[in-house]
């Protein structure tokens, strides 16, 4: 049997966990109880390939916590998926959506398979059956799976039909991420880059700097990378630099985003794009800018490089881009780290309100998402900030801590069932 807590992520966010119960002194009984998950299951989900033979396949779905509200968290597709993964996901996705006040819990689930190893049957085979295996414990009242890495909106549309069809009519409440044609809420797909900026724009007002006079570097140029960029430039700020898995960009009067969000969805990559300077992942992390905002992969900034970040401000839009050990370097040398459960979290908040929308059967405009989730995310800005002050602790240890101050008094106002 799998182990469910030996994984490197899930021993990190326990250890985030005990700090912060020890900032707030929480109450042994609730901190032994969020220490494990709810629930874990495993599923084995047998598929027929298109060369007709039948491959069995591994699932995992691992329901955190629900005190708060129904679980809620994403489905990911990769050949590295184990248990103490996915549960360490289904903790951290706990911990967001209490420290940005949404009524959900926290999950995540997850399939061991390399997803650009399926045709576009099979992978629709694969999320059919594991939709049908998950039936039982999802629903808009009881847990909502979104995307994540290897999955996307297409993934959702087959996940709410299979579990339509088997109520017997439409359930566009039981997943997010949906495509809008199907219930999918507007503002969804740029939600966790423009939360990256609002993010970045109040850790300016924070330290007395004004954001529309920063310098940016981007890492990552997908879906978080692009929209941050294309926010940022919005809003007067110089970025400077961007980077992708082909490499790095850099010009100090400022890239012209616009064009090259242009030219990214015609080539695919930043590489070639003229009017730049050609620069390494490692050298973008390392430019001295006011913000960094790390939109690709977690480790990144780590015990090799931290001596070299030279960032103001670190907006931390990917999850986990900033080891324990870097960021308690960089918050020792007054650099600011906004953490990924604040800064990334745009994208869980209009997945919260897509969900609204849903069950409410009423959709708003795109001026009403972006309003609410920008007012949301600043609130848990301000109250991460508040925290920090207070307690003179950083921003990280601050963001875990009401967090889990939040978690503990739903925790104590509910009880133990049955005693
Ligand atoms: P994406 O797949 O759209 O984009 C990833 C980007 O990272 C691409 O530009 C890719 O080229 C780049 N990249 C890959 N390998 C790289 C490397 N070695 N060096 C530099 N760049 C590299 O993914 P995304 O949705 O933008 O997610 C990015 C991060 O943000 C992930 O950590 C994800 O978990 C996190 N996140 C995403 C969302 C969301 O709503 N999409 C929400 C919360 C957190």
């Amino acid at each position: 049997m799998e182990s469910l807590t030996s994984g490197p992520l899930y021993k990190n966010v326990m250890e985030s966990l005990d700090h912060a119960a020890s900032i707030i002194n929480c109450d042994p009984n609730v901190l032994v109880r969020l220490r494990q998950p709810r629930r874990a299951m495993i599923f084995s989900i047998p598929v027929r390939m298109d060369d007709y033979k039948v491959k069995v396949f591994t699932g995992y779905r691992v329901q955190y916590s629900s005190s708060l509200g129904p679980f809620k968290g994403g489905i990911r597709y990769h050949q590295d998926v184990n248990l103490s993964e996915v549960a360490g996901l289904a903790a951290l996705m706990t911990f967001k959506t209490s420290l940005l006040n949404l009524p959900l819990g926290g999950a995540k689930g997850g399939v061991r398979v390399n997803p650009g190893e399926l045709s576009r049957t099979e992978k629709q085979s694969l999320t059919r059956r594991f939709t049908t295996e998950l039936g039982p414990f999802i629903g808009p009242q009881e847990d909502i799976p979104a995307p994540d890495m290897g999955t996307d909106a297409q993934t959702m549309a087959w996940m709410m039909d299979t579990y339509s069809q088997q109520k017997g009519f439409a359930q566009p409440g039981v997943v997010t991420g949906k495509p809008v044609d199907i219930g999918g809420s507007l503002g969804r797909v740029s939600s966790t880059g423009h939360g990256v900026i609002h993010v970045a724009d109040r850790a300016c007002q924070f330290r007395k700097m004004e954001f529309k006079d920063c310098t940016v570097a981007i890492q990552g140029f997908g879906n978080v990378g692009q929209h941050a960029a294309d926010l940022a430039y919005q809003k007067g700020a110089k970025v400077i630099a961007v980077s992708d898995v082909s490499g790095g960009l850099f010009n100090g009067d400022g890239l012209d985003i616009p064009e090259l969000i242009k030219y990214v969805n015609e080539q695919k990559v930043v590489k070639g794009f003229p009017g730049a300077q050609v620069i390494s992942n490692d050298e973008l992390l390392e430019l001295e800018v006011d913000v960094l905002a790390p939109c690709a992969l977690d480790g990144v900034i780590n015990e090799h490089n931290m001596k070299d970040i030279k960032a103001k401000i670190v907006v931390e839009g990917a999850n986990g881009p900033t080891t324990k050990k870097a960021a308690d370097y960089l918050a020792a040398q007054n650099t600011l780290i906004v953490p990924d459960i604040l800064a990334n979290g745009g994208g869980v908040i209009v997945s919260y309100f897509e969900w609204v929308q849903d069950v409410q059967n009423y959709y708003w405009d795109i001026e009403q998402v972006e309003h609410n989730m920008k007012k949301t995310i600043l609130k848990a800005f301000d109250r991460v900030a508040t925290f920090a002050e207070e307690e003179k602790v950083d921003f990280r240890s601050a963001a875990m801590a009401v967090s889990v101050r939040h978690l503990e008094k739903a925790m104590l106002l509910r009880g133990l069932y049955p005693r």
